[in-house]
């Protein structure tokens, strides 16, 4: 998908090719094609491929931490629903058990007033009571009196039952007489009544006090149901705070986690960006492997969609003493669909298919062809000639930039590309270089 910048960059490239390749004293050996004996020369790629491996691993320990942080965040935020939960069921407990408390102190205030009746109750028919006996002593002294005064009557007036009134008792006086026992009779009636009327009171007595006995255990029963529910409503209430504190706890982690989240985020983010630059910087290594000879067919790396290229496939360039060609007119006929021509040279690659033509109207300056298997095809070379492999820094514009740029090889027929014709393969996934070359396949 490489698009304009193919008619600046490959003559650059070729000066660049060029101007490296003199300055450099190249013994290019090859015994076979496909594992060329290239001289590396490497520098600081010792130091890079170390920094790459400790990037890589600081990456990998924050991505660990990350996924971590985010495990304990889901687990605080089940913890707080369940925290929540048991909060809401042991409020709902509290109240409930209050409602409790407050029917049982109803119970204990309605208890206390019926006690409270039952002892005036009571109170009164003490007095009740009192008032009885005090009838009952006024009557009898009241018939004392009145034996008394008959008693001395009699003896004035006669001395014929004198004999009687000199019992002592007046009582048995009483029995004897019949006048005064008919007297007595009514006061006898009284007393009895009296009587059985304090008799009635005194049972009435006993009964409110039985009452009041059973109420006031009422009372204390229904107390130490009180205290028992207030005991239940207390550890209620404690298990509650506790499950507060829990919740705060979870809640104060829970607004950390985001920020540490953040924090590694924005490691992670600038060490990406670091270890992108080092892989360039590693990928960009070796710059040039100088003009390696190869013949046609010779593995130069594998399809892939490094630098400037949506999906893997083949940007596929021709040129001659540095005029750019059209692929299509070098290949042999029906290469790929109606792309094929002189067959001056061979097909870059055995399968695949035409994704984008030479110069079409939707793209003029596309001074190649894009051919694509879907990835991980062999590219070949197209005919003999010399080798070159380098890596291509995307361009400003490029919308999307894989592994920081192309990885590209180059055949020329001519060594250094002074004349004749060159091949260009961009977008390669990796190269024929030996396994010392980040870059290689190997
Ligand atoms: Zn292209």
């Amino acid at each position: 998908m490489k698009s304009e910048q193919l008619s600046t960059a490959i003559p650059l490239v070729i000066l660049v090719i060029c101007a490296f390749v003199i300055s450099q004293v190249i013994p290019p050996i090859l015994t076979h094609a496909q594992s060329p004996s290239i001289t590396t020369q490497n520098s600081i790629g010792g130091n890079l491929e170390d920094e790459l491996n400790k990037v890589k691993s600081e990456i990998s320990n924050i991505q660990k931490e990350k996924e971590n942080l985010k495990a304990n965040k889901i687990a605080d935020q089940n913890n707080l629903t369940e925290f929540q939960k048991q909060i809401f069921n042991l409020q709902t407990t509290v109240e409930e058990l209050s409602l409790t408390i407050q029917q049982k102190e109803l119970e204990i205030n309605q208890l206390e007033l019926e006690i409270e009746l039952l002892q005036k109750e009571i109170e009164e028919l003490i007095e009740r009571i009192e008032d009885n006996q005090d009838q009952i002593e006024a009557l009898e002294e009241e018939t004392d009196e009145r034996l008394l005064g008959m008693y001395l009557a009699q003896k004035q007036n006669s001395s014929s039952s004198s004999k009687f009134f000199a019992s002592d008792s007046p009582s048995e006086f009483v029995k004897v007489d019949t006048y005064r026992q008919a007297l007595q009779e009514d006061t006898n009636v009284k007393l009895e009544l009296l009587d059985d009327t304090r008799t009635q009171l005194e049972k009435d007595q006993t009964k409110l006090e039985e009452d009041k006995i059973t109420l006031d255990r009422s009372r204390e029963q229904v107390e130490d149901e009180k205290i028992a529910i207030d005991i239940q409503r207390t550890t209620a209430r404690n298990e509650q705070a506790a499950f507060e504190a829990r919740k705060l706890d979870a809640q104060n982690r829970l607004s950390g986690y985001d920020e540490l989240i953040q924090v590694l985020s924005s490691k992670e983010k600038d060490l990406l960006a670091k270890q992108d630059s080092i892989q360039s910087a590693l990928l960009a290594r070796n710059e040039i492997v100088s003009g390696v000879p190869v013949d046609q067919g010779a593995f130069l790396g594998v399809e892939g969609d490094t630098g400037y290229a949506y999906g893997a496939h083949l940007h596929f360039g021709v040129s001659e003493s540095g005029v750019i060609k059209n692929p299509c007119n070098y290949l042999p006929g029906g290469s790929y669909g109606s792309c094929g021509g002189s067959g001056r040279i061979g097909k870059p690659m055995g399968g695949g298919v035409l994704t984008s033509g030479f110069r079409t109207q939707s793209r003029p300056t596309h001074n190649a062809i894009d051919i694509s298997t879907g990835g991980g095809a062999n590219i070949v070379a197209a005919h003999g000639g010399y080798t070159y492999f380098f890596f291509e820094p995307c361009p400003s514009w490029a919308k999307v930039c894989n592994a920081g740029g192309a990885i590209v090889a180059k055949v020329c027929e001519v060594d250094k590309c002074a004349s004749g014709l060159a091949t260009s393969y961009y977008h390669l996934r990796c190269t024929a270089e030996p396994a010392s070359s980040p870059r290689s396949c190997q």
